[in-house]
């Protein structure tokens, strides 16, 4: 004889701005044995707007796992993804207040001779110091 369980209560242990951060933490959780739920992710998928509303994508798990949970997060870097520095200096006058810019301009060029747009604008670089663009090395 068997009853049925009652479903365990589920605990926001942590909440992100986008689907794709908690499904990164969900893999995370499931890889180390706590089944883990991502709520509001469909609204928000419908509407990035509603994000902050909502308080982003809440990452769930049973009451009883919480605690466990929260310390297998807290082991983890803040962010997984670290942002590209840019680094790179001016060749003109050797600042590094540089910043990389799409040139729309060469876009629209291409639409008009070709009859299509480039759906990759060119990257450039500009520095804040003098003014002078050029073309990143990559
Ligand atoms: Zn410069």
């Amino acid at each position: 004889m068997s009853d049925s369980e009652p479903a365990e209560k589920l605990v926001t242990i942590a909440s992100y701005s986008t689907p794709y951060e908690a499904n990164m933490v969900q893999a995370q959780l499931a890889a180390a044995g706590i089944p883990a739920f991502v709520a509001d992710e469909y609204t928000i998928g419908m509407n990035w707007l509603y994000s902050n509303a909502l308080g982003g994508v809440k990452v769930q798990v049973p009451v009883s796992l919480a605690q466990e949970a929260q310390q297998l997060l807290a082991a983890q870097p803040e962010s997984p993804i670290p942002d590209e520095p840019d680094t790179e200096v001016c060749p003109a006058c050797g600042s590094s207040k540089t910043e990389t810019f799409l040139n729309k301009r060469n876009s629209f060029l291409a639409w008009l001779l070709l009859g299509l747009p480039l759906l990759l604008p060119t990257e450039r670089k500009r520095c804040h110091d003098c003014g002078h663009e050029w073309n990143p090395a990559r």
